[in-house]
């Protein structure tokens, strides 16, 4: 793992991750074998957790949602892991961690939006115990758990399946956020996410609510419909949550996938749980807030983005959850495609 002198972005050098099926024409190709569908559990690496029928083996039929490592990991646990290295110029961190694939469903087609609600809820209790276990493990500092769903999101298998990876450090954008939160607890005395949630229920940015949970498309969106999953209650890990509040996070995200495959059809998008490092002190435990960031991946960043971490998203937030909610949107809206991104 090196770390860039210039950018402190981290780069994994993974050169295995090549072996890995490669884009679209394996995801629209169903007549392949699909190593995540019921039957095929021998095409995967041995299943790390499971929920089965009674009387049924590991690494055979008969399980709803299946944990196996990744079969082309970005990284592996390493026990001799040493320390950061570091020179003037020059950091490198021991290639540690976990990777793991979390296959969601037998059906290879279920989405978000038609999962019956109990599966969705049984789904989140597994990211929620994976996320547990893979941060007690040694030398883990953060972990990463995100979905990716469509070739343009980045994904290399059409089974519904989301990932977790355990990293020995914590990235630089999860750093910068929390230094903010920080910052603002120490100057407002309250958490930035719970300030926000209390200014957009008039914001026109409320896409939904429960008892439990927001949605709202986010402020300064990277996309168009970035839509951003929060619970109200104050809560730094998506580890602590109470479990009986599973419920209504499924809930709300039904009605928000629900919203999105109305607006957009099926539609390529990425997840990412935005969630506290791992070790985290008391003050960033006050100050950060956890939360679920939906990115439908319609349009493509361009050089601009990429460059500069500036975006240009041609669909007000105000519009965007104007339509999720299924009201009337202003006379200049129109939802984006791919080709707007060519500026
Ligand atoms: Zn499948
Ligand atoms: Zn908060």
């Amino acid at each position: 793992m090196r770390r860039s002198p210039l950018g402190a972005t981290w780069s994994i050098l993974a050169p295995e991750r090549s072996r890995r099926p490669q884009g679209p024409a394996i995801v629209s190709a169903d007549s392949l074998i699909c190593p995540f569908c019921e039957g095929n559990e021998s095409e995967t690496e041995p299943e790390v957790f499971a929920l089965r029928l009674a009387n049924t083996e590991s690494n055979g039929r008969g399980w709803s949602v299946r944990v196996v490592r990744n079969k082309y990991p970005a990284l592996r646990p390493n026990a001799n892991a040493l320390s950061d290295k570091r020179s003037a110029v020059f950091e490198h961190a021991a290639p540690h961690g976990f990777h793991e694939v979390i296959i969601e469903s037998t059906d290879h087609h279920a989405t978000f939006a038609r999962l019956p609600l109990r599966q969705l809820e049984t789904i989140l209790g597994v990211y929620q115990s994976r996320m547990q276990s893979i941060c007690a493990e040694p030398n883990i500092r953060s972990a990463a758990l995100f979905r990716n769903e469509g070739p343009a999101a980045g994904a290399s298998q059409a089974h519904p399946h989301a990932q977790l990876i355990a990293l020995p450090v914590i990235p630089e954008r999860l750093t910068r956020e929390l230094a903010g939160a920080e910052r603002h607890f120490d100057s407002r005395g309250c958490c930035s996410t719970c300030e926000l949630l209390e200014r957009e229920a008039a914001s026109g940015r409320l896409v939904a609510e429960n008892g439990e949970f927001a949605a709202v498309t986010a402020f300064a969106p990277r996309f168009p419909f970035e839509t951003w999953i929060i619970p109200k209650a104050h809560c730094h890990d998506f580890r602590v949550l109470d479990p009986t509040k599973l419920r209504g996070m499924a809930q709300l995200f039904a009605q928000v996938f629900g919203a999105l495959e109305s607006a957009l059809g099926a539609f390529p998008f990425n997840l990412v749980l935005q969630n506290a490092p791992v070790d985290v002190t008391d003050s960033g435990e006050r100050a950060f807030h956890w939360r679920v960031e939906i990115l439908p991946r319609l349009t493509t960043p361009s050089g601009f983005e990429l460059g500069w971490d500036v975006f240009i998203v041609a669909l007000s937030p105000e519009d965007a959850a104007a339509i999720l909610r299924g009201g009337g949107v202003s006379k200049t809206a129109s939802v984006p495609r791919c080709d707007d991104s060519d500026v």
